[in-house]
């Protein structure tokens, strides 16, 4: 079964395509069939992921996933959220995952809760008018450090501090990250949710 997904990031899709095709299922890229980026106008990560899915489903005749995925940090009420990637330019800084750090830091300068979570939210439908969305929700929870430690990943991985392992996710080998971060966990649940529900 073909599986378009509503994201034209390699690196997504070669991870994915790993776990799915234990379905059966070959993931192919919105933009590789024509299919334009979908608009992003809502405040939830649900609302957001199924209406990219939809998009895809209703230009492409095919069943398809999407994703959104951002920081929601428990002092500022689960923002910045759906508006992670853009977070440091609401402080007049450059869009950027180094400036995305600098600015969270300095919001948190004073503030003592440091916990937030990385969220990953997936949602697949068969056709652009299925009443049941497959949805999976992973989250990888941790402490927002002081200042960045470690060298590894990318985004806010040197300042999420995950007590399990004692370590920012940008000191953990890219394997364990992996396997432990919110895209995983919400991947895995996709995985089992579609072996239930479509196969
Ligand atoms: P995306 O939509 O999944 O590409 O990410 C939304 C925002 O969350 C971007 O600012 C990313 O840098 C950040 N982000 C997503 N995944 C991770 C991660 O695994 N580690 C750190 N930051 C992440």
């Amino acid at each position: 079964m073909k599986l378009v997904l509503a994201s034209n990031n390699a690196g997504k899709l070669a991870e994915l395509q790993a776990m799915f095709s234990g379905l059966g299922m070959t993931l192919v890229r919105q933009g590789d069939l024509g299919i334009p980026e979908a608009e992003e106008p809502f405040k939830t990560f649900i609302e957001n992921a199924l209406a990219k899915a939809r998009h895809a489903a209703r230009l492409s005749g095919l069943p398809a996933m999407a994703d959104d995925a951002g920081l929601c940090v428990d002092a500022f009420g689960g923002l910045p959220g759906v508006d992670t990637a853009y977070y440091a330019t609401q402080f007049g800084y450059p869009k950027g995952d180094d400036n995305n750090v600098r600015a969270l830091l300095e919001q948190m300068q004073g503030i003592s809760n440091r916990r937030a979570a990385l969220v990953s939210t997936l949602v697949a439908v068969r056709h652009p008018q299925d009443p049941e969305p497959l949805v999976a929700v992973g989250r990888a929870v941790g402490e927002i450090t002081r200042e960045p430690v470690g060298s590894n990943g990318f985004g806010f991985d040197p300042v999420m501090f995950i007590p399990e392992f004692g370590q920012t996710f940008a000191q953990l080998p890219v394997e364990v990250k992996n396997a432990n971060s919110h895209r995983g966990k919400a991947a895995r649940a996709m995985v089992g949710l579609m072996q239930e529900r479509w196969l």
